[in-house]
């Protein structure tokens, strides 16, 4: 980022990048943080109530995708753009909040994870502020990751959500969506108690499974990637479907080869998340 962005804007500009207040419309009310770690609250009129009163038990985890934060976070706090999400997290490690957690944001889209598709009413929404793979893909500076860290750990705590329901947009929208994508350091987030996470297994030569490939193997890593909770069919066939799974599950847990084939590595960074899954993790919830 240019030096003179962030100190463009007079008082205090060591740390303070003006943020875009979007006209207040009607129907948008401020509101207390639910977080202490919040530094400004740009209420957003894109929300609704989550469905039947769920009380939410999911993080998903974005990034805003476009070049500009101003422009992102106008849109996610513009009405009629139909997009939003309860914080967004600046490079310098400030934190937006625009939704109040206990209302559905609109970030996740269509969606599933572990056979529920309304993603919006049982999580929580957090845009990282990053241009993303259409602008360039920057590195998450390490205080934004920080800043994801501490807010991910309050959430936790205060709606108790478990580790292994801290997972990416892709993670639930495999077909459409690549954030927060395979730069995102979900190691490192791990090792502050957020998210589920293992070492991936080493790279190794060997029998891999791919696009057209038919058989009990295919059904076997189906299976696996919907117990683990990925929306996908267990058909048996290594289709176009199943190749976009294979490629959200190794952008968040084995980055170092993003390439929609089932190699060794895959497989078993794959069973090494499973049988280190907490034994309550698959009860229906
Ligand atoms: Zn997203």
């Amino acid at each position: 980022m240019p030096l003179g962005w962030l100190t463009s804007n007079g008082l205090d500009s060591k740390r303070t990048l003006a943020l875009p207040i979007p006209p207040v419309s009607a129907n948008v009310r401020p509101f207390s943080p639910d977080s202490s770690i919040v530094s400004d609250v740009i209420p957003s009129p894109n929300y609704g109530e989550r469905s039947k009163g769920r009380v939410p038990d999911m993080i998903v985890l974005h990034y805003t995708g476009l070049p500009e934060v101003q422009g992102a976070i106008a849109q996610l706090c513009t009405s009629g753009t139909e997009v939003s999400a309860h914080y967004i997290v600046l490079e310098d490690g400030r934190i937006v909040q625009s939704v109040p957690e206990s209302k559905r944001a609109w970030h996740a889209g269509v969606s599933s994870w572990a056979g529920e598709e309304d993603i919006n009413s049982c999580s929580i929404g957090i845009e990282i502020v990053n241009r993303g793979h259409d602008w360039g893909y920057p590195d998450f500076p390490l205080r934004q990751v920080a800043a994801v860290i501490a807010l991910c750990r309050g959430i936790m705590l205060r709606l108790n959500v478990p580790s292994h329901r801290v997972l990416g947009h892709s993670d639930v929208a495999p077909a459409r969506k690549k954030d927060p994508g395979e730069k995102f350091p979900w190691h490192s987030l791990a090792n502050s108690g957020v998210g589920h996470w293992v070492q991936p297994a080493p790279i190794v030569r060997g029998d891999s499974l791919k696009l057209g490939v038919i058989g009990d193997d295919v059904r076997d890593l189906q299976l696996a990637l919907a117990k683990y909770g990925y929306g996908v069919a267990v058909s048996g066939k290594y289709d176009g479907p199943a190749m976009e799974v294979v490629t959200a599950f190794q952008r968040h847990f084995r980055p170092a080869r993003v390439d929609g084939i089932a190699d060794h590595s895959t497989l078993a960074t794959l069973h090494a998340l499973l049988s280190s899954l907490p034994a309550d993790a698959m009860a229906p919830r």
